[in-house]
Formats: structure tokens, sequence, C-alpha cells
């Protein structure tokens, strides 16, 4: 049995060689690379589909230096206190996978997926994590049956809660990282004539309890084109202009805030 369901038909996919069908017979393939495409709008191939490659590539370099270790620390931490007995996660917005990796280190997991709109961040998210499924998909419409997840990791993803509510187990939980206030300032203030502080998302979430939370907040100090490669992981880099953004070629090092929350949530 399957938890994945058809986008079209939303009926049970059962898994093939090298695809995966509905009793419709909507099929869908799976790729050299080993990732399933369950997305229905791949046709227009000049808008944007998540992130692009140079993106993926600038944030695997600039994780697998470890600047944001602490942060991975700090999910560990959570998901060995609460998400021990988990056997199916979804990593939701999951990228090239640098967290997922981290996190089935410590679980004892039958069932991985990685969501996400980018195939290229896909490809990276396999190499990471061999025994996991990666697959293109929206996470506001997420491939999988009600009620049938254990654990779901949201890091640095917009947040589909909603689908979240849907597709977790009662009882199960969610980890999700949250920017605070300072994140990243010192880079803003590079680029802007007026940086702005961050606002800070509120803790309540229908249908869930918030259950703990770890703060992350310490200064990391970066060089030359680590800064950049930071700089476009963030979600101000499409906001930036070009001129803006050159200002960060002259930065030869930079002592950065790296402020955020990671909070668990329980679905009641
Ligand atoms: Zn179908």
């Amino acid at each position: 049995m399957s938890i994945l369901i058809c986008p079209v038909c939303s009926a049970e996919l059962t898994p093939n060689v090298k695809s995966y069908k509905c009793k419709n017979n909507h099929c869908f393939d799976i790729s050299k690379y080993g990732v399933l495409n369950l997305s229905l709008n791949n046709k227009s191939s000049k808008k944007r589909h998540g992130d692009d490659k140079a993106m993926v590539i600038a944030r695997k370099d600039f994780l697998d230096k470890g600047y944001y270790n602490p942060i991975k620390t700090a999910v560990i931490t959570l998901c060995e206190k609460y998400c021990k007995n988990a056997k199916t996660l979804i990593d939701a917005g999951c990228g090239e996978g640098y967290y997922t990796n981290s996190v089935t280190d410590v679980l004892k997991l039958k069932e991985i997926y990685g969501v996400d709109l980018s195939k290229d961040a896909l490809r990276y998210f396999k190499k990471r994590n061999e025994t996991a499924l990666p697959i293109v998909s929206s996470i506001f419409k997420m491939p999988f049956e009600k009620n049938e997840v254990d654990f779901i990791l949201s890091m640095f993803a917009p947040a589909a809660y909603d689908e979240f509510l849907r597709v977790l187990k009662k009882d199960a939980y969610f980890i999700k990282t949250k920017v605070m206030k300072n994140h990243l300032i010192e880079l803003k203030q590079a680029v802007y004539d007026n940086p702005y502080y961050n606002d800070e998302e509120p803790d309540e979430i229908v249908g869930f309890e918030k259950t703990d939370e770890i703060i992350t907040d310490y200064k990391t100090l970066m060089f030359g084109e680590d800064i950049k490669k930071l700089f476009l992981m963030t979600p101000y880099y499409y906001k930036t202009s070009e001129t803006d953004q050159k200002k960060l070629d002259l930065i030869k090092k930079i002592s950065v805030s790296v402020s955020v929350k990671t909070v668990v949530y329980r679905k009641m």
C-alpha cells in the first residue's frame, strides 16, 4: 500500500519499475535521476518552477560549509525528542535535502519523501538521500493521503499549514524554522538603503498545538563568495535590483546575524 495519491484523480498510486500509476491509468515517470514528477503544469518551461540551478548549487555549497550547523543541531535535538517513533517523513519544500539528511540519520524512518517544485534541487536531494523519494509537486497540494504521515519538516519553506493538517496523523508533529527579526540584517544593511527587519510570524496555527521551540541566535563571519551564495538563498534575492546585488561583490568579509527559531507543532 502506498500513501501517494494521483494528482489528477486522487486515487492511490502504485509503484512500478520506473513509474507510478493509478487505477485510472494516469501514469507518472521517475526520471533517470530518481525524481518522481507529480506536477501537472510542466508545459510552461519559461515560467520558473522552484529554485533554478544556480541557486540550488549556491545553497548546497553554502550549507556544506557549516554556517547553519547550529540550526541543524536544533532540528536534530527536537526531532530526537518528539519524532523518535516516526516511520513516514515528508520534507515539505526540501530543496537539496540538507536538513532531511540530518534528520534521517537519527530516526528509523521507513518512508522518506522530499517535496519541492525545483527538479534541480531534487536531483541533489536524491544524492544526499538515496533511500528517499523526491517528488516534484507544490507543497500546497501534496500528493498524499490524509491522516497518514508521522512527521513533516518545513525548513525555510513557505508554510502550507492546511496541507500539513490534512496529511498528518492525529498527534503527529511538524517542525518548522521561523526567521526572527534580526535574521541576516547585516546582509540587508549592505545591500539596501533602507534595510528592514523581518516580521515575525505568530506562534498560533489553527489545528495545531505549539509543543516546543529552540531559539538559535548567533553571529557568523562570512567571506567573499559565500556572502553572495547566502543572498541567493534568501527571498530578498528576487526583490533586489542588479545594482544593489552588485554591492555584495565589494564585501570581502562580514559578520552576519543568524536568528531563527525552530518550533515543534502537534496536530490536535
Ligand atoms: Zn489518476
